[in-house]
């Protein structure tokens, strides 16, 4: 994305996870002064010194005085460190990270507000909101509402979901994202997730936030307003958009790379109701977040789990709403958790998801 926009964007550091060749080769285009990667693999030394750039740790290239915007699109908890050291040091988070806010969401509100930093939202159905809300007052909002693709499987029986194969699940019909997340949409936890997530950057609890299935993934998602007016934000599936709004806020920028929907092509949009019955795992994230907490972290972690292990064959499609629902059902909540409660938690449902995951194996 930076690519496109050299004049207004210098790159200070960049983060690879494991990916260390894609690291080195961007590296050696945007010359950042930090990087960070994890994993066994030793990276080779034209990485290490890439024009003198340095080994960082994220919450050090979070806070460094140079940078201004931080965008976290780490997958998984390892986003929540570097989420909170940027907000409390006053820095805009562009965040595509669930976890920070599904795990830590109260904390991360506060976090910002303290240290007077300021998050945007990267994903497309939250930028969506965050577009319709503009020049909106909050107390104009009566119901904010989610659109959800439905997701690989929202045509098939519950026969048919039984023997699905983990490729299948990785076929998402309109978006194209990560392994966990791609499975995320199949069973329709994502949606879950992005209803909680949305609870905290707009404030709006969870009762006045609906989630409306709509298979062309053209309308991104809708605020309703107190006068019954509804606004929604179109476009294609494509990342780009909501990447650039958010790097460039308050400034819309023309993207040209990107292509326009064409209304006459499209023809017909669709909205269905959601039938809990046939995605058990919506209805579970959602009863996490009304129990708040540490539910959800206790949720995510144990998705994690379920996901990792049915996408390496060894559970069913199936099993991952029951490992869900009984790491959930197991849980002893603690209703306003510190940061260490929210890791133990955390690590008490890895575990005991794994339990229940080997005796389904
Ligand atoms: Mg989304």
């Amino acid at each position: 994305m930076v690519r496109g926009l050299r004049k207004r964007f210098r790159v200070v550091g960049l983060a690879a996870g494991r990916n260390v060749t894609l690291l080195e080769e961007q590296a050696r285009e945007f010359q950042p002064r930090l990087i960070s990667f994890e994993g066994n693999e030793r990276p080779s030394r034209s990485v290490i010194n890439v024009r003198g750039a340095a080994w960082s740790s994220l919450q050090e290239m979070a806070v460094h005085p140079d940078v201004d915007v931080v965008v976290v699109a780490t997958a998984g908890k390892a986003g929540l460190a570097p989420t909170l050291a940027a907000l409390a040091a006053g820095k805009v988070v562009a965040l595509a990270n669930k976890e920070a806010l599904i795990m830590a969401g109260k904390i991360v509100a506060a976090t910002a507000e303290r240290g007077r930093g300021e998050i945007r939202p990267i994903d497309s159905e939250h930028s969506a909101i965050w577009q319709c809300l503009r020049g909106e007052k909050k107390t104009a909002i009566s119901r904010l509402i989610l659109t959800a693709s439905g997701g690989a499987f929202r045509d098939k029986g519950p026969e048919e979901l039984r023997l699905v194969t983990p490729e299948q699940a990785l076929r998402h019909p309109t978006w194209q994202m990560g392994r966990k997340i791609t499975v995320d949409s199949a069973t329709l936890l994502n949606k879950g997730l992005e209803a909680m997530e949305a609870r905290w950057l707009f404030d709006v609890p969870l009762d006045r936030i609906e989630i409306v299935m709509h298979r062309e993934s053209v309308i991104h998602s809708f605020v309703e307003f107190v006068d019954g007016s509804l606004k929604a934000q179109l476009g294609l599936p494509d990342m780009r958009l909501p990447i650039q709004y958010a790097l460039c806020y308050p400034e819309r920028l023309p993207l040209p790379s990107l292509p326009r929907l064409d209304l006459k092509q499209t023809r017909a949009l669709h909205f269905e109701k959601l039938d809990l019955q046939r995605y058990p795992c919506l209805g579970l994230a959602l009863e996490a977040g009304h129990r708040g907490g540490t539910y959800p972290a206790v949720l995510a972690a144990a998705d994690e789990v379920a996901v990792e292990h049915f996408l390496a064959g060894h559970i069913r499609f199936t099993d991952i709403p029951p490992v869900i629902e009984e790491t959930l059902d197991g849980h002893d909540g603690i209703s306003d958790p510190d940061l260490d409660g929210i890791q133990a938690a955390d690590a008490w449902a890895r575990a005991r998801a794994e339990d229940l995951v080997r005796a389904k194996a």
